[in-house]
């Protein structure tokens, strides 16, 4: 999708930090790390949610799982720990519409806290 930020990131039209890619999928770091690891790992194809994805984006979607797997082991963080987080439109606090799966690790990430805003 052409206004898609991510879409511009795997385009290469925006710079990202690397990490990892390959025929499917692209892998940097969010530009606003909430840990002392924090990487985006993202399909090429744009999918705008979690929520969209269907029975042929299977083998894409298990693909991306055991990718992550690998890409927090070549970040470092597989043996201690980390977070997973894939946020799903606006109550769960998605903010680009592209799926992508949040790894977040180098420190102890601790309990999920969802406070009651309202
Ligand atoms: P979410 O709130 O789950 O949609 O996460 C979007 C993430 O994308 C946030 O953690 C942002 O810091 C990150 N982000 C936004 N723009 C960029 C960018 N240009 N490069 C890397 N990460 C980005
Ligand atoms: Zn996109």
């Amino acid at each position: 999708m052409s206004d898609c930020l991510f879409c511009k990131i795997v385009a290469g039209d925006i710079p990202s930090n690397k990490i990892y890619e390959d025929a499917h999928l692209f892998a940097f770091h969010d530009i606003n790390p909430q840990a002392p690891v924090h990487a985006l790992v993202i399909p090429k194809r744009h999918i705008e949610t979690l929520d969209d994805l269907t029975e042929p984006d299977r083998e894409l979607a298990g693909h991306l799982l055991e990718r992550t797997t690998h890409i927090a082991r070549l970040l470092g963080v597989a043996e201690a720990g980390y977070r997973t987080m894939i946020n799903t439109r606006s109550d769960g606090g998605q903010e680009v519409y592209h799926i992508h799966v949040h790894i977040l690790g180098g420190k102890r990430i601790g309990p999920m806290v969802c406070r009651q805003s309202s």
